[in-house]
């Protein structure tokens, strides 16, 4: 993980467009590590190959903020799929151990989000990921043979999981990737911490992956942009929302091309190659940014009719906005007056 003490504003502006949420319109100013209580203390840093960037409120806000970065870092070298001593390379190593408290809770809500999903999201999807490259220096279609070889392991149906002693073991030729629930759960992790140091008003964003706690310190919503997955300089729409998480995926994030044809990131389990669902985008507006995190890769495999089904099932658990890949914007009941956009868009109730 690496500080970053200067950054100017040009960088940040062009950060800010990388990520799947803008803060473009948060209207949130301190870059840099500034204490003004007005502005807030604001920091950067470089984890989970992705910019964070936070501005807290608060006496104890630069207390505090020594201490995001420190559990930002613990994380980053835990669930790190490349990281020679993370706990989780270790673990695909030697095909299991005994989970940290960490990876025991994200073992435990990953298994439960795939059951809700019916496999969408899948924490097993490691193997595929590797076939593809991506994590890695150079990316490839992989070879279909081999694709076939490792599929029946994502579904980590043969792992053995001991809740008391949290001994997890794998089958040969499985192996685990958080990378779709670990941001999510960084946010909420620090989200816990920031209650202890009475931090009432902060903004993180860890790479696109937003979690707020409170208002703005006037007691005005934050403005959260969503970007336009297809590209475009302008966001396409804008969320006013407080204390929530608001968590983008979309195959924009990550790709390559190979032939003319663009594949991404994020992998249907049901096929291993790069989920061809319809979507642009998927943003989940939750309580929880564990779940939102889990829930935005999952929905986005699903497609929007899958996905809208999903969501009336559990309405009061997480809103969402999709985008899907002919530019339509459609919201859920829940973001009606949170939502603006200059474009048309629908309300699915
Ligand atoms: P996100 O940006 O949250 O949608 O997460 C994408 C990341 O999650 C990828 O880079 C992979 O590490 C992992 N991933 C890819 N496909 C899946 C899937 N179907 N279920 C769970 N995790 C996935
Ligand atoms: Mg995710």
């Amino acid at each position: 993980m690496k500080r970053i003490n200067r950054m100017n504003r040009k960088m940040i502006r062009k950060i800010a467009l990388a990520v799947g949420v803008s803060l473009a319109f948060s209207g949130c100013g301190g870059i840099g590590n500034s204490a003004n209580p007005n502005s807030g203390v604001s920091g950067e840093v470089y984890a989970m190959d992705t910019y964070m960037t936070y501005t807290l409120y608060g006496d104890r806000a630069q207390e505090a903020a020594d201490e995001v970065l420190k559990e930002i870092e613990r994380l980053d070298a835990l669930l790190s799929t490349e990281q020679a001593q993370s706990e989780i390379y270790i673990l695909n190593q030697n095909k299991g151990g005994v989970l940290s408290e960490d990876t025991a809770f994200l073992w435990d809500y990953s298994r439960r989000i795939s059951d809700e999903t019916q496999g969408a999201f899948a924490v097993g999807i490691y193997p595929v990921m590797k076939l593809w490259g991506f994590g890695e220096e150079k990316q490839q279609v992989p070879d279909e043979e081999a694709l076939k070889e490792v599929l029946p392991f994502v579904d980590l149906a043969k792992a053995e999981w001991t809740e008391q002693s949290k001994l997890l073991t794998l089958p040969e030729g499985a192996a685990v990737d958080f990378g779709g629930i670990a941001k999510g759960y960084t946010g909420y992790r620090l989200r816990e911490l920031l209650k202890q140091f009475g931090i009432e008003h902060a903004l993180i964003n860890l790479g696109g992956n937003v979690q707020l706690i409170g208002s703005k310190p006037d007691g005005t919503s934050y403005r959260i942009g969503i970007k336009d997955p297809m590209g475009g300089a302008s966001p396409v729409g804008v969320l006013s929302v407080k204390d929530v998480a608001v968590i983008s995926s979309g195959g924009y994030e990550r790709y390559f091309e190979e032939g003319g044809i663009r594949y991404h990131h994020i992998i249907d389990p049901a096929t291993g190659y790069p989920a061809e669902s319809g979507l642009a985008s998927v943003t989940i507006v939750a309580e929880d940014g564990t779940l939102a995190d889990a829930y935005s890769t999952a929905l986005y495999v699903m497609g929007l009719d899958k996905a809208c089904s999903f969501w009336r099932e559990r309405p009061e658990t997480f809103q969402a906005v999709f985008v899907t890949e002919e530019g339509k914007i459609l919201i859920t009941k829940g973001l009606e007056g949170v939502f603006t956009s200059p474009s048309k868009y629908e309300t699915i109730k």
